[in-house]
């Protein structure tokens, strides 16, 4: 979705001029529940036209290729699918955080007061983000980067 009704809120052009209501207004079209059901939700800032024709020295997509395939790889060793076809019950066994991730996860709940629904869905995007590290444990900084991604939540 755009940021605001003219989809230039926060573009360098500066040619934005929604006010916060019609901003607030125009983001609420999207309701509760089914953001509830987007686990990765992420800001994409417009880029200066510069950067667009640049080359960046971002990482290479076959590099990345090999990672998401090991981490697929492990999911189907551990628990013969991958992550998103487990179910809440199988979160709870499979994807459990260490204790400072458990902590932290307790912790984000409560303050950002997110739903049940959000609980397992950070616990299962954690899982892969560890699994994407090749990490057995889910830490607290596995944690932290699934809860980030759930930036749009209307609970907050
Ligand atoms: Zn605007």
């Amino acid at each position: 979705m755009n940021p605001c009704p003219c989809g230039f809120l926060g573009h360098p052009n500066g040619k934005c001029r929604c006010t916060p209501d019609q901003v607030a207004l125009y983001r609420a079209k999207i309701s509760g529940p089914l953001l509830d059901r987007i686990d990765l939700q992420i800001e994409v800032p417009a880029l200066p036209e510069a950067d667009l024709t640049s080359q960046s020295g971002g990482e290479a997509s076959h590099m990345i290729r090999a990672r998401v395939e090991a981490a697929r790889e492990r999911q189907l060793n551990r628990q013969g699918k991958p992550n998103y076809l487990l179910s809440t019950l199988e979160i709870d066994t499979l994807c459990v955080a260490d204790e400072q991730g458990q902590s932290l996860l307790k912790q984000a709940i409560t303050r950002l007061d997110l739903s049940a629904r959000a609980y397992h869905r950070i616990l299962k995007v954690a899982r892969t983000i560890a699994d994407l590290a090749n990490h057995d444990e889910i830490g607290a900084g596995h944690i932290a980067e699934a809860v980030q991604y759930r930036r749009f939540d209307k609970n907050r």
